[in-house]
């Protein structure tokens, strides 16, 4: 049984400064340690929920929030049925297109569609598209859904097939006026968004049907998108998309002087009652994906859904009080602690952004300010950046120069990459981070960066090999952010002052000084000194290719199979 020591946070406001990027690190190693005479076999094996509450917590938490965001005071003034369209919104706080679904009609029918292209695979090279652990949390996302609507009086229809398919024969079924979603900004989901538009139109109403003021004797079902993903709203902002600044400073510093950020939307108690349907659907299992399913056995076990969302954001704030610590800690690889984690549930959208923004706010008003509470801002503005820049540059985002359209030889080398993919470099801080995300579909932005470099830089291959690999495993997939980091990472990306190669030897010092977190992944290192763990020379498996910068260790093995290259990055 893991032993969950916690250090009380006034303890950890002693700490050097630099030492506190190791303390949810230490943290963890206590919490996996079963017994003293056999630290390293349980330290290899613990799993940690995240977040780390139980169920009873869990609702309870979720109730409690639900209650201070609820707000009987709007009216209801819309007729018929409308059609919530959950895509990558799979909340019910802060839902603008469930709010005005509810405002427009007299029943709102709120609808998921399991669409098989989700299943399939990715662009390039063919890794399939969405792998068993996202999947898995995209199911417990639903699910919770399903029960959180259901507080609220409604339900949630699950279909399987294509979106375009679905939603204008419910609309005709129904006699829908309109479907409410959320508006996504890359090629493939508005690829999605067209078709349902297009399939709409083909539906005619009678004008019984619907609450269709206009005098033709039928009418088509709408299709009204809704700007919800983001922080600052797409129309708040003080430039068009296209005139969007190229350097991430430059953005953040326009947005957060010239906008503000609009409050979360406020739901009824009741959204009810729901149309009656005969059959809601039943949530599929990974298997009815086509997937086989995986079990998460060591590192950290993220559970989907919006409950567990807030949840995450009340212990990491207001329980564990990490948030202001945060800006000292972010830069850890190892345990539930040194970062938030919202990642996961930001992107399926079982957390809005702007709910995060006002618990940071209460936190400020109710505990304290500091740098590093306005850090996680600062990073969430990083992902608002990345979206809107996906709407600026559009599909160039995929493509192997980038939004820059930058010509560089890259090359394909599969037995390479799959030694990157797998683990298996020779180079334990690449190898860890990359059996992480396979085992829990989560890696550190530290880390990301560091194996993003690694496979684009020393190795030389073709940077959307990474990205789609990515793609696959991350539970916090979201192209946006995925592709707007790779293209960063691959220097091909849109601000052209970016070229940074991550040294790794230099980055194991100061982020894993003590092989903590190359041991929990490759735990044949837990037998080396804590100084050798990351420079394990001919104790480990041999290095693949040597860096671009060589060593900056003696402990570093120059071993190597292939070649190497040279170039003149910034060497961080
Ligand atoms: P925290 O450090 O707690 O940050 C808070 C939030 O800020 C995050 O949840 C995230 O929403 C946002 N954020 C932080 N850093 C970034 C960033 N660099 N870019 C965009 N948003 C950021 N993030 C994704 O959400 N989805 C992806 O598919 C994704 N792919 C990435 C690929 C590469 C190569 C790299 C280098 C980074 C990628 N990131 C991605 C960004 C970042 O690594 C993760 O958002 C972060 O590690 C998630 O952990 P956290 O929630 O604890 O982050």
């Amino acid at each position: 049984m893991a032993v969950n020591i916690i250090l009380p946070p006034s303890s950890l406001s002693l700490w050097h400064t630099k030492k506190l990027i190791y303390s949810t690190q230490i943290r963890f190693r206590i919490m996996s340690s079963a017994s003293k005479s056999q630290p390293q076999s349980v330290a290899s094996s613990a799993v940690y929920q995240v977040p780390g509450l139980d169920s009873h917590e869990m609702d309870s938490t979720a109730d409690k929030t639900f209650e201070r965001y609820s707000s009987n005071t709007a009216k209801r003034n819309g007729k018929g049925v409308s059609i919530v369209w959950f895509r990558n919104d799979l909340r019910v706080l802060d839902n603008e297109a469930l709010f005005k679904a509810w405002v427009s009609s007299q029943a709102v029918l709120p609808v998921y569609c399991i669409d098989p292209r989700l299943f399939q695979t990715t662009y390039y090279f063919g890794f399939p598209k969405t792998g068993a652990l996202r999947a898995q949390f995209i199911i417990e996302c639903l699910a919770d859904l399903k029960k959180n609507l259901m507080k609220k009086g409604l339900n949630l229809l699950i279909q399987h097939g294509k979106p375009e398919d679905i939603l204008p024969s419910l609309a005709k079924a129904f006699g829908a006026h309109t479907v409410y979603a959320h508006k996504e900004t890359c090629s493939e989901e508005l690829q999605v968004e067209r078709s349902v538009a297009r399939g709409l139109r083909q539906v005619e109403l009678s004008r019984a049907q619907g609450n269709s003021s206009r005098s033709s004797s039928t009418h088509s079902p709408k299709l009204q998108l809704i700007w919800g993903s983001t922080l600052y709203h797409l129309d708040d902002l003080p430039f068009s998309v296209g005139s969007l600044p190229d350097v991430y400073t430059q953005f953040r510093k326009s947005v957060e002087a010239k906008c503000t950020i609009r409050g979360c939307i406020r739901l009824p108690t009741s959204l009810g009652p729901p149309p009656s349907v005969d059959d809601w659907g039943i949530i599929p299992s990974v298997e009815q994906l086509g997937l086989h399913s995986e079990k998460v056995v060591k590192g950290m076990r993220f559970l989907g859904g919006e409950t567990a969302a807030l949840s995450r954001v009340t212990e990491y704030f207001w329980n564990k009080d990490l948030l202001k610590i945060y800006k000292e800690t972010r830069n850890g690889m190892l345990g539930p602690d040194y970062s938030t984690k919202f990642s996961p549930w930001l992107a399926s959208g079982s957390l809005s952004p702007r709910f995060i923004y006002e618990e940071v706010k209460r936190y400020e008003k109710e505990r304290l300010a500091n740098d590093s509470t306005y850090w996680v801002l600062f990073e969430l503005i990083w992902r608002d950046y990345f979206r809107f820049i996906s709407i600026k540059y559009g599909n160039s985002f995929f493509h192997l120069g980038g939004p820059r359209k930058v010509e560089k030889r890259w090359h394909q080398d599969q037995k390479l990459f799959e030694t990157w993919r797998n683990g298996c470099t020779g180079y334990p801080l690449i190898d860890a981070n990359m059996k992480e995300l396979s085992a829990s579909g989560f890696m550190s932005n530290r880390g990301r960066q560091i194996v993003c470099s690694f496979l684009v830089r020393d190795m030389g291959i073709d940077w959307r090999m990474g990205a789609e690999w990515f793609e696959t495993c991350l539970l916090d997939y979201d192209p946006c952010s995925n592709y707007g980091n790779w293209t960063y990472g691959a220097g091909v990306g849109n601000d052209p002052r970016e070229d940074r190669y991550f040294s790794i030897p230099k980055q194991a010092q100061t982020y894993d000084p003590d092989g903590e977190h190359v041991a929990f992944w490759v735990p044949e290192l837990l037998t080396l000194p804590k100084e050798r763990r990351n420079f394990p020379g001919k104790s480990y498996i041999e290095q693949v290719v040597p860096l671009k910068f060589g060593s900056s260790n003696k402990h570093h093995s120059q071993r190597s199979k292939y070649g190497g290259r040279h170039s003149g990055l910034r060497n961080r």
